[in-house]
């Protein structure tokens, strides 16, 4: 009857001076392997405001996009649920900018617990080109910059992206620039202007 309970007062006073085998966390920090994935943060400076990271995520809710057109200037804003996240990486693999440096990444912070978990979210704005014919949205004034620099020459191929830039068929286009969502017939200087694919292919066709 007593041999059980010598043999638990031995395992006790053993275990009072082995070493520990779980950690001081929150005392102290816990470090994580190196591809350990955590919270997915935006490095704001570098997105384009594309999109391809919500229409990659997996989830319906975690990572969504919503375009603003009474907003002024119109934008289109990126939200970040935390709380949703299953960290598995699709945002970052198949981030538009990943070849110089995925502008979302999944980081080493884990620690997200909180007592309200719809504050775990994060709203990022782009301001948005819309098309100069019809008003409907072409994309982000900033992926326009950044196909522009993506493509090198070859962009003087688009008059819509040195339009963007600022460039030199830019010039004087205050004179032939209509106010959007005009419905006028097609007309040779509508190529001189920032236009949809919809608005862009019935020009192409009817001029
Ligand atoms: S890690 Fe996965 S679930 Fe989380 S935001 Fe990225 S794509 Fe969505
Ligand atoms: S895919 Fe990359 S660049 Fe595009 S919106 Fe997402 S994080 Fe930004």
């Amino acid at each position: 009857m007593w041999l059980p309970k010598l043999r638990e007062l031995k395992e006790a006073v053993t275990a009072v001076f082995s070493p520990r085998f779980t950690t001081r966390f929150p005392a102290e920090p816990i470090e994580v392997p190196e591809k350990f994935r955590g919270k997915p943060e935006f490095d704001t400076d570098t997105c384009i405001g594309c999109g391809a990271c919500v229409n990659t995520c997996p989830s319906s809710v975690c990572l969504q996009m919503e375009d603003d057109l009474d907003a002024e200037p119109p934008v289109r804003r990126i939200t970040l649920n935390y709380y949703t996240c299953i960290f598995c990486g699709n945002c970052e693999q198949n981030c538009a900018t990943a070849d110089t440096g995925a502008s979302i990444k999944l980081s080493k912070i884990w620690d997200l617990a909180t007592l309200d978990r719809f504050s775990e979210v994060e709203t990022h704005e782009f301001e948005l080109q819309l098309c100069e014919k019809c008003g409907a949205v072409v994309g982000t004034k900033k992926h326009l910059l950044w196909l522009y620099e993506k493509l090198g020459p070859l962009a003087y191929t688009n008059p819509a992206l040195l339009i963007a830039k600022g460039g030199e068929l830019a010039a004087g286009r205050e004179e032939i620039a209509q106010p959007a969502k005009t419905e006028a017939p097609a007309q040779t200087r509508d190529f001189m202007r920032i236009l949809c694919p919809k608005c862009k292919c019935e020009l192409n066709i009817k001029l």
